[in-house]
């Protein structure tokens, strides 16, 4: 194997430094609004192009949605291969007034870049082009082939990026997924997520009368289907917070030692984070660790409930309906369409309550890689050279992302390292910005992961 001086990489990418800012800013520039359409066939284009600059070969892909952005850069025959995965739409700019630089008139403020898609995700998946870069100037070949899947529709949920992974097995074929997308996971520590929970999202009904009807005329003779809701949701979960529907916790796969370990080095200061919610207490779940209850069990929650007549509206009636939206936070080896006849079946035999009806909203499956993965060093090692820190392992994330279809479907170990400050980044917001500190470490460790792979493939 040829030798990757990471010194002489480093150095080439301190020296590029200015013109890897100048051209995130133009990427920046571009509009990608992947909830109107505005500019996201034309940022494919910029993405394109600045990628094929640096050396990767690309092309644009169709998915019958906003198109993929592709791309390639051999190293080694038998070498292995990472797949990097990127979103390069963003969400609305609204409302425009609230921002002190226009979103696509990238500006530097005290050492970030301000504008809509600056952190999310442009400068998080612009930083791997650049460490590609970085390595071809410096090494000549990569030390290990990268395949790029950069999608336009991360911020609408995806909708076609599964069927295009599914359909696309053999040219995304690779050994690992590694990705970047949002902040820093408990502070201004880098960290390594493994792993996302899932979600089953539904919408219960509860039928009564055919019409409002008066409450004093039809009391006592018409059900309301407000109670009966309300019974009903009082089955499916105890007071102790357990779910009670029946298997729900069949499936569900406990943290292994690694895992708890990597919690108790996390941390987590209850009494600050209660404090912060003015919270008497922290909701009852099972799990001992409050980071277990996050990471390694799921939840039943109630988001919301609909019925009745507002007070100004003075009429006194029994209502039609009731409906609530629930959403289950899923952990492997949950499966939603699982979990979904479990909740339908509950339902069945709850039927002597009221006349239910159950309305599916999303639902994505949970996914979770291993701490103890033979590539888990290489990303460790990656991360402490290009942060100069120890990474925080976090074996899951609380909410859901795309991961799960490069785990599941291609069955890749996936690492996501986020290359955003968590302080202040503002995505999804007026001032989005990315600390450019941060882009440069970024773009570092990616280099040295590209580097720490090829030698830890070479150990084994
Ligand atoms: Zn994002």
């Amino acid at each position: 194997m040829r030798a990757y001086p990471m010194e002489g990489i480093f150095d080439y990418i301190r020296s590029n430094e200015e013109r890897f800012i100048d051209e995130l800013a133009s990427l920046v520039r571009q509009p990608s609004n992947s909830t109107t359409g505005e500019g996201v066939e034309d940022c494919a284009s910029v993405l394109k192009e600045l990628m094929e600059k640096s050396g990767i070969k690309t092309r644009i892909l169709s998915t019958g949605g906003s198109p993929v952005v592709y791309g390639e850069t051999q190293g080694p025959e038998k070498g292995l291969t990472v797949l990097i995965y990127g979103h390069y739409d963003v969400k609305p700019p609204e409302p425009l007034d609230a921002w002190i630089s226009p979103p696509f008139t990238p500006e530097i403020r005290n050492g970030r870049m301000y504008g809509r898609g600056a952190g999310d995700d442009k400068g998080q998946l612009y930083a791997h082009v650049k460490a590609v870069e970085s390595i071809l100037a410096v090494g000549g070949r990569l030390p290990v082939n990268v395949k790029f899947l950069f999608e336009g529709e991360e911020e609408i949920a995806s909708p076609n990026l599964k069927p295009f992974v599914s359909r696309n097995r053999e040219l995304l074929r690779a050994d690992l997924m590694y990705s970047s997308d949002g902040t820093m996971p408990f502070g201004e520590k880098p960290g390594i997520n493994f792993g996302v929970r899932g979600i089953l999202k539904i919408e219960v009904s509860s039928r009564g009368p055919s019409r409002d009807v008066h409450s004093g005329g039809y009391g006592g003779l018409v059900p309301n289907p407000v109670w009966s809701l309300i019974h009903l949701l009082e089955t499916m979960k105890g007071e102790d917070g357990r779910v009670l529907i029946e298997g729900f916790y069949d499936d569900i796969i406990p943290a292994t030692h690694s895992e708890r370990e990597a919690l108790g080095r996390i941390g987590f200061n209850e009494e600050a984070f209660r404090q912060e919610l003015d919270l008497q207490a922290l909701d009852k779940s099972p799990g001992d660790h409050p980071l277990e209850r996050l990471m390694f069990w799921p939840t039943l929650n109630i988001q919301g409930f609909f019925a009745g007549t507002r007070e100004a509206e003075g009429i006194n009636i029994i209502p039609a309906r009731a409906r609530t939206i629930i959403d289950m936070r899923l952990v492997p080896n949950q499966r939603p369409e699982h979990i979904l006849e479990k909740v339908k079946d509950h339902c069945m035999k709850q039927a002597h309550l009221g006349d239910f009806d159950i309305i599916v909203k999303t639902q994505v499956p949970p996914f979770r890689s291993s701490l103890d993965h033979p590539y888990t060093p290489a990303v460790i090692d990656a991360v402490k050279q290009g942060f100069g820190e120890d990474p925080l392992l976090v074996p899951s994330m609380g909410g859901s992302d795309p991961t799960y279809i490069f785990g599941n479907v291609l069955g890749l170990p996936c690492f996501k390292v986020p290359y955003a400050q968590s302080h202040e980044s503002n995505f999804h917001a007026p001032n989005e910005n990315l600390l450019l500190d941060v882009y440069v470490k970024a773009i570092k460790t990616t280099a040295a992961l590209l580097v720490s792979l090829a030698k830890g493939a070479n150990t084994h």
